[in-house]
Order: C-alpha cells, then sequence, then structure tokens
C-alpha cells in the first residue's frame, strides 16, 4: 500500500487530473502533474507540475524519481510513456490496457475477440478498403482510429461514395467503419478495478448527447430496465477483468431495443461519472487513487439521485453566464475547471443537481440549464 503523504504522479493536467489531484490531495498525498499546458486545470491545484511534452524521457525521468506511483487521466497518453515509467515506478493503468482503450479498431477487436456485443465495423486504413465493403454497414459512421473525442474525427455516411469523401476529408488517416444503430439510449458504467482484481461498479448513468458533446447525465438511469443497468454492469466489470485493469474505468453503451452494445470504453475516469463528485459517499477520482495506491476500494452506493449538466464555452459568449441564480438553489453543485479561455464546445465546467428522486433532480436540471444562457 503507497500511503499518505506520499506523491503521486499524474500525466495529463485537465479536468479529470484535476479532480484526481484533489481526491489524493484529500486523503494527504501530494501530486505532481505533467502536462504541456501552463495554465491546465489541475496545475493550480497540484503540488508540482512538469510541464513538458509526454514523451519527454527527461520529464518522465523526474516524475519516476520524485513519485510512488503514476497514473494518466487521458486516453490519447502515449503508451509508449506509460511503459517506459512502468519500468521505474508503479503505473496503473497499464500502458498495455490503454493501448487498446486509445485505438478504436484494437477496442473493436478486443470486443469481438472476448465476445462483448458492440456495432458491426470493418477497418479502413487505406482508400483501397472502402472498395467491396458490406452494403449491409451502411448507413454508417466513419471515425478515425486514434484521438477522436467528442464526435470529433467522425463522419456520417450513406454509402461507400461518401464514405470515400470522408475518408479523405479526415486525413486519410486509418478509420474504422461502424454500422449506424438507431439508439433507444445511451449508457455508460463507471467502475474501480484494485490490484488484487475486486471490482465496484457506480450505477449506471443514461448519457444524452447534444452536436456530439455529452450534455446530461442521468444516474440512476430511471427510465432503463433494472436488468439492463445491472447487464450492463457486468459486461463493464468483465471488459475491466480481460484487460486485467487497474484503476477508473469507463464503458459507453448504445441500447437498441432491449440489445446492450458496447461503444467505447475509457481507460480513465469518465464525464459521465462526475456525478459521483456529488452523490456518492466515494468518487470516481478517489477509486482511482486507491486503485493506484493499493488501498481498498470504498463502496460506491449513491446517496441522492443525480443529474449532471455539462457547461460549454458558448455559454462565456459574448461574457461569462451569472451563476447566482442557479446557486440559490440547494441541491445544485457547481464545479467550473479554472479553464481561461472559453472555446466554443470546449468543457468549462457543470452542474450537479441532487434530489431525492431522478424526475424532482431532472426538471431542476433543466430549469436551471434553461435559464444559464438568460442570465447572461
Ligand atoms: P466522446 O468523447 O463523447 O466519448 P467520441 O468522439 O469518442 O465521443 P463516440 O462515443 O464514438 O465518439 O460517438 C459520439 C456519439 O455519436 C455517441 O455518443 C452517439 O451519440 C453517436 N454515435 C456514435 N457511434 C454511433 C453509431 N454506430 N450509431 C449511432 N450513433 C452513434
Ligand atoms: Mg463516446
Amino acid at each position: 500500500m503507497i500511503l499518505p503523504p506520499a506523491t503521486l504522479g499524474i500525466l495529463g493536467g485537465g479536468q479529470l487530473g484535476r479532480y484526481f489531484t484533489l481526491a489524493a490531495r484529500d486523503m494527504g498525498y501530494r501530486v505532481i502533474v505533467l502536462d504541456p499546458e501552463a495554465d491546465c486545470p489541475a496545475a493550480s491545484v497540484a503540488d508540482g507540475h512538469i510541464r513538458a511534452q509526454y514523451d519527454d524521457e527527461l520529464a518522465l525521468s523526474e516524475l519516476a524519481a520524485r513519485c510512488a506511483a503514476v497514473t494518466t487521466e487521458f486516453e490519447s497518453v502515449p503508451a509508449e510513456s506509460l511503459r517506459w515509467l512502468a519500468a521505474r515506478v508503479p503505473v496503473h493503468p497499464a500502458a498495455e490496457a490503454v493501448a487498446i482503450c486509445q485505438d478504436r479498431l484494437r477496442e473493436k477487436r478486443f470486443l469481438a475477440a472476448h465476445g462483448l456485443p458492440h456495432a458491426a465495423f470493418a477497418s479502413v486504413a487505406s482508400a483501397e478498403d472502402l472498395a467491396g465493403l458490406d452494403a449491409k454497414l451502411f448507413p454508417a459512421i466513419l471515425k478515425v482510429v486514434r484521438c477522436g473525442y467528442d464526435g470529433k474525427g467522425q463522419a456520417r455516411v450513406r454509402d461507400e461514395q461518401e464514405a470515400a469523401a470522408a475518408f479523405a476529408q479526415l486525413g486519410n488517416e486509418p478509420c474504422v467503419l461502424e454500422q449506424m444503430l438507431t439508439l433507444d439510449a445511451e449508457l455508460s458504467v463507471v467502475l474501480a478495478r484494485a490490484g488484487d482484481g475486486a471490482v465496484e461498479c457506480f450505477t449506471a448513468s443514461e448519457n444524452q448527447h447534444r452536436d456530439g458533446i455529452l450534455d446530461i447525465s442521468i444516474a440512476p438511469p430511471a427510465s432503463i430496465h433494472a436488468g439492463l443497468q445491472a447487464e450492463a454492469r457486468s459486461i463493464a466489470a468483465e471488459i475491466a477483468h480481460k484487460l486485467n485493469y487497474v484503476g477508473t474505468l469507463a464503458v459507453e453503451f448504445f441500447l437498441v431495443g432491449q440489445c446492450l452494445l458496447v461503444n467505447e470504453i475509457a481507460s480513465r475516469p469518465h464525464n459521465s461519472g462526475h456525478w459521483t463528485l456529488d452523490a456518492c459517499f466515494v468518487s470516481q477520482f478517489e477509486q482511482q487513487v486507491r486503485a493506484l495506491c493499493g488501498l481498498p476500494l470504498a463502496r460506491p452506493e449513491a446517496h441522492s439521485a443525480a443529474v449532471m449538466v455539462n457547461l460549454l464555452g458558448g455559454l462565456w459568449s459574448p461574457r461569462a453566464p451569472d451563476f447566482g441564480k442557479a446557486l440559490r438553489h440547494p441541491g445544485l453543485k457547481l464545479h467550473l475547471y479554472g479553464k481561461k479561455q472559453a472555446r466554443s464546445g470546449r468543457k468549462m465546467g457543470h452542474f450537479t443537481v441532487l434530489g431525492d428522486s431522478v424526475d424532482a433532480a431532472l426538471s431542476l436540471a433543466r430549469q436551471v440549464q434553461a435559464e444559464i444562457p438568460q442570465t447572461i
């Protein structure tokens, strides 16, 4: 067990890294963040900030020398850096698991190899792969294999011609072509897995997107049958076991009729798990600290129903919103990430409404969401 006041390292200093840092510091750990950005959200709450690229060997060796264990908060971290660090210091999650989750093709092949449900897909490594694709895949979504997020690096295509045009538009980068499904809902399960194989799943959340970006998460997902929620938790746990994963992991699902399909796996805490900060006895971030340090995982039960609403950069235009009115609601918790630049679509913060029932939390969340732009 790595106990406080040991120093922990994290690759990536975005909002996920900020909450990891806050959770670790609450428990008495020290935290050093490695991130190239001067003003990254985690740096201002950390004990140290190594400002360097993620593959900078000098920076990585400094991190290894100063830290008792290292984790990461973003999916596109070079797996090679995790491997390099792991030769010097405990690193969780492992490079091998992250390497699968950060590559859509490897991820889908992993799901297929383990008989886990997923949408039909084909690899499109080059323009030649587009000829002779199974017509049953269309309409489809072409997705770049690496570094896509918030719906970026994706194109909806009706046929082979459109797929060829989209492939060129996406820069001829390796892609997967995925059958377009008619979704009845989307949900996710965030869990933590410890080094001894123990798994604790949070309640699933239902996730609604706007313009390809997560808009709200509802926990528990009251409109989704309890049996399906249990099935989602069991698939997510199976994925964590098969990856031999240690840390916090999120699995996104599509619901089509009564059928759950895995959309993607995130080898880190997840936006759809932010509600755990306020509605559970332990957050997804504290579980990450616990798994990293070999502490027992905490019980993930929620004490309230919760609805989380993302606050995107557009709300800051032409000037920052006034949250005064929203803050008058006693069950509302506001989180801002301290980002200086409010670009459109950028995640600037979120709020979570807690309630005795999902319906009550959802209706207040919707009301506040509608009010916020008008308070500018
Ligand atoms: P995020 O960063 O939010 O996880 P992402 O860029 O990784 O997003 P995906 O999760 O693959 O991308 O897709 C974003 C959204 O697009 C999904 O949440 C879903 O609403 C829609 N979508 C993706 N794939 C499909 C599909 N095969 N059929 C129908 N809708 C889809
Ligand atoms: Mg997604």
